[in-house]
C-alpha cells in the first residue's frame, strides 16, 4: 500500500487519511508519470492500437484525473484554508499539462495512425466514438493550425480566459459597490422576519446600527418580493440592472469586455473554419446548427407567448385591484407576482416539509428506482470525509453495478447547491470490470436533536434530479471510460437523465408513498398535493419567454452579429419585441452582468436549458403514456439512453428509445401551456 493515499488506486479513496500535505507531491509524480507515458507512447510505439497505445494513456490520464477529482471534492465538501492553497497550487500545472496533450502534435499523429490502421474498421461503437473524439478535440484546440496561427489562437485562448474573469470581478465588484442603510423598519414593511435578521446582522457587523441592504440575492430578492416600499424596491432595481455599466465606476464597466469577447470569439471559430463562434460551440452538442436552435427558440417563444401575456394581464388586473397599482413597472413585478402566488395558493413550504422525513424519501426514491430498472440500492460502508456520508451499493440480481456516497446536509466548508461528480467510471481492464462510483452532494437541512432531516419538496425534487445524474453516472453498460455514464455525452442533453427523474416527484402515487407527517405519521393529504400541482405552472408562459429571451438573444450575438459595429442592446430590444411580455426601462444593461454567456461556459449555449427540458419531458411523457413508472419502458430507457453514455449521439439514443425524433408537445402540457379543450 502506498505511503501517499492518494496515489494509491487499488480500491476506494482512502478518505479518513488524505491531508492538505499529500497533495502537491502526489500530483507532481502523476503529472510526470503521465508525462513520461505520453513521451515513451508517442516515440517509441510504431503502430499504434488499442492495446499499445490508448489503454496506457489512459492508465495514465485516468490515475491523474482520479487523484485530481479526489482533490477537487475535498476541497468542495470539507474546505479548510490548507486544503484550499494546495488545491490552488496545483490548478495551474493540472490545466497546463492538458493544454500541452491537446497541442502535441505527435500524439495526435498516433491517433491519426489508429484511424487508419486496419484494425480499427473492428472496433465496437465505443472504441471509434473515442477515437473520432479525440481526433475533434485536437482539432478544436488548434493543433492543426499552421504555426503562425497556432500561436494567434493561443493568445485569443488565454485572452479569453482573462476576459472571463475579469468580467465575473467586474459583476461581483459591482454587486458590492453599492449598499444601504435604513434606520428605520417601517421602511422594510412587509419583508419577512429571517430577512430583517440578515439585513440587521449585516449593519451591525459594519458597526451601524438599523439595517443593511445590498445588491447580494439573500438582500435583494427579499426586498423585491416582499418589501411594500414602492420607492425602495425601484432604487434597488436600478441599482442592480446598471451594475457593472457605463453608470458605474468606469472600472467595473463591463461594456468594452462585451465587445473583445464577442470579437475574439468570432476570430477563434473562423481560425477553426467556422462562420462563426456558435457554429464552433454546436460542433460538439446535440443541437446541429445555430439555425435549427434559432427555429426551436422561436417555435416555442411563438406557442409560449400566449400564456406569457396572459399572465402579464392577470399579473396587471390584480396589481391594480388589489395593491393599487396601476403601471406595473418591473420593480413591481416580483412583488406582485409573490402577492397573487399567495392570494391564489395559500400553503406553506413549512406545512408540505412535515411530509417529507428523510426516512421516506430516500426509499422512495430508491423504490423508484427499483420499479424502472429492477435495481436494488444497499447501505454498504467505505472509508469518508465526513460522519454525514453514507455509501450505498446498487444491485441487479446480486450482481454490482455501481456504488455512490450520499453528503446530503450543508455545514461549514461545504460549497453550496447540490451536484453528482464522478469518483471513477466504468472501465473494463483485462477480465476486472472496474464499477462506476458516483459523489451525490446536496446542503440540505440536518437533523435537529433527535428529529429526523426533513425536507421541503424543492428539496426531494433536486435529490431525484442529482440522483437521476447518478444514474446516468452508474448505469452505464459501456466498457471503455472515454465514453462511459456521462463521459462524451453531448453538453445540451447532459441534464436528460436529471431533468426526468424530477417528473416522478409529481406523482401521486409516488409522492404520496414517501410521505409521513413528522408528528402523526399521516401521509400527504390529496388537498395539499392538488394546491401544490395547481401553483408548479404559476406563471410558466413568463418564465418560459423570459428564459428564451436569454437564449434567444446569446444564439443571435454569437451568430451573425458583428460586435464592431453593431448594438447589442438594440439587438436585445428587438429579441423583446419578438418574444417578451415585459419590457424592462432603457437603462435596464442586463448584458453587462449575463456571466453565463460572457464568462461561464453557456457562450451560444443557454439555449441548453431548455433543449434538455424538451428531451426529459418527452421521454418522460413514453412513461406516461404506458400508465405511469414500469419496468418495461424502463428496461427501454436504461438499454437505449442511460447504458450506452456518450458511445452514440444523444439524438440517436433518443431515436432509438423513442422512436422518434423529440417532440415539443410534452413541455408545453407539464408547463400547462396548453389550449384547454372547449
Ligand atoms: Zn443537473
Amino acid at each position: 500500500m502506498s505511503q501517499n493515499p492518494l496515489l494509491d488506486f487499488t480500491g476506494l479513496p482512502r478518505f479518513a487519511e488524505i491531508r492538505p500535505e499529500h497533495i502537491s507531491p502526489a500530483i507532481a509524480q502523476l503529472l510526470s508519470e503521465a508525462r513520461h507515458t505520453v513521451a515513451q507512447l508517442t516515440a517509441h510505439v510504431d503502430s499504434p492500437s488499442w492495446e499499445n497505445f490508448v489503454d496506457p494513456l489512459t492508465d495514465a490520464t485516468e490515475r491523474l484525473s482520479r487523484a485530481w477529482g479526489v482533490v477537487g471534492h475535498l476541497n468542495a465538501v470539507v474546505n479548510t484554508p490548507e486544503l484550499r492553497d494546495a488545491y490552488n497550487a496545483n490548478i495551474a500545472p493540472i490545466s497546463e499539462f492538458w493544454t500541452e496533450l491537446g497541442q502535441n502534435l505527435a500524439l495526435l499523429g498516433q491517433f491519426k495512425a489508429i484511424e487508419a490502421s486496419p484494425a480499427y474498421a473492428g472496433y465496437n461503437a465505443a472504441r471509434q466514438k473515442i477515437i473520432q473524439n479525440d481526433l475533434r478535440d485536437f482539432r478544436l484546440s488548434g493543433a492543426e493550425l499552421p504555426e503562425a496561427q497556432r500561436q494567434r489562437y493561443a493568445a485569443i485562448q488565454s485572452r479569453l480566459a482573462e476576459l472571463s474573469a475579469r468580467f465575473e470581478q467586474n459583476v461581483m465588484d459591482a454587486t458590492d459597490a453599492f449598499s444601504l442603510y435604513l434606520e428605520d423598519a417601517s421602511e422594510l414593511d412587509g419583508v419577512p422576519e429571517d430577512a430583517l435578521a440578515l439585513f440587521a446582522a449585516a449593519a451591525q457587523a459594519d458597526e451601524k446600527t438599523g439595517y443593511k441592504i445590498t445588491l447580494q440575492f439573500p438582500f435583494y430578492f427579499p426586498v423585491m418580493q416582499y418589501a411594500h416600499n414602492r420607492a425602495l424596491r425601484q432604487k434597488l432595481y436600478d441599482a442592480y440592472v446598471k451594475r457593472a455599466s457605463e453608470f458605474g465606476l468606469p472600472e467595473h464597466d463591463n461594456t468594452e469586455i462585451i465587445r473583445e469577447k464577442l470579437q475574439l470569439t468570432r476570430e477563434e471559430a473562423q481560425l477553426l473554419g467556422f462562420a462563426n463562434y456558435a457554429e464552433l460551440s454546436l460542433f460538439t452538442k446535440m443541437a446541429e446548427s445555430p439555425a435549427q436552435v434559432i427555429a426551436f427558440l422561436r417555435d416555442l417563444a411563438a406557442r409560449a407567448k400566449p400564456f406569457a401575456a396572459k399572465d402579464r394581464a392577470e399579473l396587471e388586473a390584480f396589481a391594480s385591484k388589489e395593491l393599487g397599482l396601476s403601471d406595473l413597472q418591473a420593480w413591481d413585478i416580483a412583488y406582485a407576482a409573490e402577492k397573487l402566488r399567495v392570494a391564489r395558493y395559500a400553503f406553506s413550504e413549512q406545512e408540505v416539509k412535515q411530509y417529507f422525513p428523510e426516512s421516506k424519501v430516500l426509499p422512495g426514491l430508491f423504490g423508484v428506482v427499483n420499479t424502472l430498472y429492477g435495481v436494488q440500492v444497499r447501505e454498504s460502508s467505505a472509508p469518508v470525509w465526513h460522519d454525514d456520508v453514507r455509501f450505498y451499493d446498487i444491485l441487479k440480481d446480486d450482481q454490482l453495478v455501481g456504488s455512490f456516497y450520499f453528503d446530503l446536509y450543508s455545514r461549514e466548508g461545504k460549497r453550496p447547491g447540490a451536484w453528482m461528480d464522478d469518483a471513477r467510471g466504468r472501465r473494463k481492464k483485462g477480465d476486472t470490470m472496474q464499477t462506476p462510483v458516483a459523489y451525490l452532494t446536496c446542503n440540505f437541512t440536518r437533523p435537529v436533536g433527535d428529529k429526523p432531516a426533513l425536507f421541503t419538496h424543492d428539496e426531494v425534487i433536486t435529490l431525484f434530479h442529482e440522483f437521476g445524474h447518478g444514474l446516468h453516472h452508474m448505469l452505464t453498460q459501456v466498457d471503455e471510460l472515454g465514453v462511459s455514464g456521462i463521459n462524451g455525452v453531448e453538453w445540451d442533453a447532459v441534464e436528460l437523465p436529471s431533468q426526468f427523474m424530477e417528473n416522478f416527484c409529481w406523482e401521486w402515487d409516488v409522492l404520496q408513498g414517501m410521505t409521513a407527517h413528522a408528528e402523526t405519521g399521516a401521509t400527504l393529504p390529496r388537498d395539499l398535493f392538488d394546491k401544490m400541482l395547481a401553483a408548479k405552472n404559476f406563471q410558466s408562459g413568463m418564465m418560459t419567454v423570459r428564459q428564451l429571451e436569454f437564449s434567444l438573444f446569446d444564439m443571435l450575438l454569437y451568430t451573425d452579429f458583428d460586435a464592431s459595429t453593431g448594438d447589442w442592446l438594440a439587438l436585445l430590444d428587438e429579441v423583446r419585441q419578438e418574444v417578451a411580455v415585459n419590457f424592462p426601462p432603457s437603462y435596464n444593461r442586463f448584458p453587462n452582468s449575463f456571466s453565463h454567456i460572457f464568462a461561464g461556459g453557456y457562450a451560444a449555449g443557454y439555449y441548453s436549458y431548455k433543449w434538455a427540458e424538451v428531451l426529459s419531458a418527452d421521454a418522460y411523457a413514453a412513461f406516461e403514456e404506458a400508465g405511469g413508472a414500469n419496468a418495461a419502458t424502463g428496461k427501454r430507457f436504461w438499454d437505449e439512453v442511460l447504458a450506452v453514455g456518450g458511445s452514440r449521439s444523444a439524438l440517436e439514443s433518443f431515436r432509438a428509445f423513442r422512436g422518434r425524433d423529440p417532440q415539443i408537445d410534452a413541455l408545453l402540457r407539464h408547463s400547462g401551456m396548453v389550449e384547454q379543450a372547449a
